[in-house]
């Protein structure tokens, strides 16, 4: 481990030995500093991909490679020592305010990271680290403070912003991972525009006559979109060292520029760099926009799996209720493709009078944002047959926030609706008589008085029957007998009363009829032929016979009063009846 980190810390350093020493050698005209700077690309190329705990080792083996190459050039050993120790503040001032910014070693991803860099290490760690070397230099060489600084700035910030990046990637091992998950056919296409590209470089940078410059632009950005950073990268390379090189050795069109080598050199960055402001860039948004399609049809495909795996029907409806979307599993549910559905109204689906998927119903769903709405509704399958279903819905945003539509999950409950109806009709039934019990009753009373309220339909009665002396019966003929006696009644009442009336067992051997769209005169009708049906049947109990009963009966309207009002006054009509001898009506006060 530590074997291999002094290795790459020696190559390192050597590397920015060779790199300095060629710069120097090439691009330093005039006893100041050089026109070019590509040796911090290096180390922050390096520093950038390396655990911090590491850094010293590749910082003391670039200083001593700085060091070399100062003493190397001429300039004095004095100087060697604060000049490596400023080119190394210059690698670690960029490299630690890049991660500040959340930037590493290869995720130069999106736009704005782009721009970071360009402005962290193109303008900002150069420009502050020239402040010292430019006093320094001009300590030792007399030359002027600000034309070594903006030299310094300008060389060091376009030499760094050229080359980082791809020193980045090769360190970070995005090139060599580029190379393994790519087909060999791909490679030696990205091979072939990088030929391409170096022939265009050549052809430009080897004559002086025109001014071709926009030339290698096209190769470039056709290698960034379609190679992406593998094409940014090595088309830059391709322009740093071709041109690079043409250009030192005094060819290319910035022979046309009437300035000295020195400018040239810095015009030629300046152009590299503007090329890769616009390929990188163009490169990198493209990656994002890879991954995230990528990502996109993943989770595309995860849903998918989901959807049509899933036993629940999964529903997409857009806000006007058409069907975007259904789920496979519709098919069993209800006998259809789901293609078949597709565009179709949902409402088409739901059975007359209920379900959630009429309009107004999306719209709850849609005014709860994005909290679950569950409904129970009956819909129809192919046949043509309703079934329970249960849905559970959501509303859709789209990307700004607008709500598009619902997405349900529907599951069919006509198994556990069928349950629930029978536990809920046994628990409003008498098990004795069949009849609706107290509960169904006092439901049945309310939804009568809500409806004498609103004055809907003609005037409703309600009449109190409780049968006269049946403690006797029971006491004479068995509690068994009694039994048959009740149920008896009921058969009879049952037979006569009309299917908007309303019977119920009220408890014991009392029952109450409740009657609708009927007058006075008609109730106690009714109510006299029931009474006297009662009075002339008699039932034969298994322990003998026949028995012999008679009913008495208080009748009230069903007005706006209270229930109990109600109760309590067709109560007192019934005690009255009782008292003038039984087996007869009374009609409440
Ligand atoms: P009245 O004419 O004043 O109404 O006299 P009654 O004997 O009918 O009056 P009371 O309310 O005192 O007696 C009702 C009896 O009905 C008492 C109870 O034993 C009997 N009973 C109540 N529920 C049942 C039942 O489910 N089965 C049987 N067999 N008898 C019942
Ligand atoms: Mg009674
Ligand atoms: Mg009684």
């Amino acid at each position: 481990m530590y074997r291999r980190i002094a290795l790459h810390g020696a190559l390192l350093g050597f590397g920015y030995f060779a790199l300095s020493a060629v710069v120097i050698r090439f691009a330093r005209f005039d006893g100041g500093v050089a026109f070019v700077w590509f040796a911090n690309a290096l180390l922050l190329g390096k520093l950038l991909n390396a655990p911090r705990r590491d850094w010293p080792v590749f910082l003391f083996c670039c200083f001593f490679g700085s060091m070399a190459a100062t003493i190397w050039s001429g300039l004095p050993l004095a100087s060697a020592i604060p000049l490596a120790s400023l080119l190394m503040l210059e690698a670690v001032c960029g490299t630690v305010l890049l991660q500040y910014f959340g930037i590493t070693g290869y995720n130069l991803a999106g736009l704005k990271q782009v721009w970071l860099f360009a402005l962290i290490v193109g303008v900002v760690s150069p420009a502050l680290v020239a402040i010292p070397i430019s006093v320094l230099i001009q300590g030792l060489t007399g030359a002027a403070f600000f034309d070594n600084w903006l030299r310094w700035t300008l060389a060091h910030g376009l030499g760094t912003m050229t080359l980082a990046p791809v020193v980045s990637w090769i360190f970070s091992g995005e090139i060599r991972r580029w190379f393994a998950a790519n087909s060999p056919v791909e490679r030696w296409a990205a091979m072939l525009m990088l030929s391409v590209m170096v022939a265009i470089t050549f052809g430009v940078f080897g004559q002086n006559r025109w001014p071709l410059l926009f030339l290698p632009i096209v190769p470039m950005m056709v290698a960034a979109f379609r190679f992406e950073f593998i094409g940014a990268a090595g088309s830059t390379l391709a322009l740093v060292l071709i041109g690079g090189t043409l250009t030192v050795y005094g060819d290319g069109p910035m022979q046309l520029l009437h300035a000295g080598r020195g400018e040239q050199i810095l015009f030629l960055q300046f152009y590299i760099v503007c090329c890769m402001l616009i390929a990188l860039p163009v490169a990198t948004e493209l990656q994002t926009r890879r991954h995230t399609f990528q990502k996109l049809r993943e989770s595309e495909a995860r849903f998918r799996l989901l959807a049509e795996r899933s036993i629940d029907v999964v529903l997409n409806i857009d806000r006007g209720g058409v069907i975007r979307y259904v789920s496979p599993s519709v098919q069993d549910m209800m006998g259809v493709q789901a293609d078949a559905l597709i565009g179709l109204s949902v409402s088409d689906l739901a059975e007359a009078g209920d379900g959630l998927f009429v309009p107004a119903s999306i719209e709850d769903v849609l005014a709860l944002g994005g909290m679950p709405h569950r409904t129970q509704m009956r819909l129809r399958n192919v046949a043509g047959e309703p079934f329970w279903c249960e849905a559970y819905s959501r509303a859709v945003r789209d990307e700004a926030g607008h709500l598009t539509g619902v997405v349900s999950s529907l599951r069919d409950i006509s198994q556990y609706k069928e349950i629930e109806l029978t536990l809920s009709s046994a628990a409003n039934t008498d098990i004795l008589t069949n009849l609706p019990n107290r509960r169904a009753f006092d439901e049945a009373l309310d939804r009568c008085v809500g409806d004498a309220r609103q004055r809907s339909g003609g005037y409703i009665w309600l009449a109190l029957i409780d049968l006269d002396n049946f403690k006797q019966v029971n006491d004479r003929w068995g509690h068994d007998a009694g039994d048959h006696v009740l149920r008896h009644f009921a058969d009879i009442a049952r037979g006569l009363i009309r299917p908007d009336d309303f019977l119920a067992r009220f408890g014991g051997e009392e029952f109450a009829l409740l009657l609708r769209n009927v007058d006075a005169a008609m109730v106690r009708g009714i109510c006299d032929r029931l009474r006297g049906e009662i009075e002339d049947s008699a039932v034969h109990a298994i322990s003998g016979g026949p028995i012999r009963i008679t009913m008495s009966a208080g009748i009230a309207l069903v007005d706006g009063r209270a229930p109990t009002e109600i109760l309590r006054a067709a109560d007192q009509a019934l005690y009255r009846a009782k008292r003038a001898g039984r087996n007869r009506l009374e009609l409440a006060a």
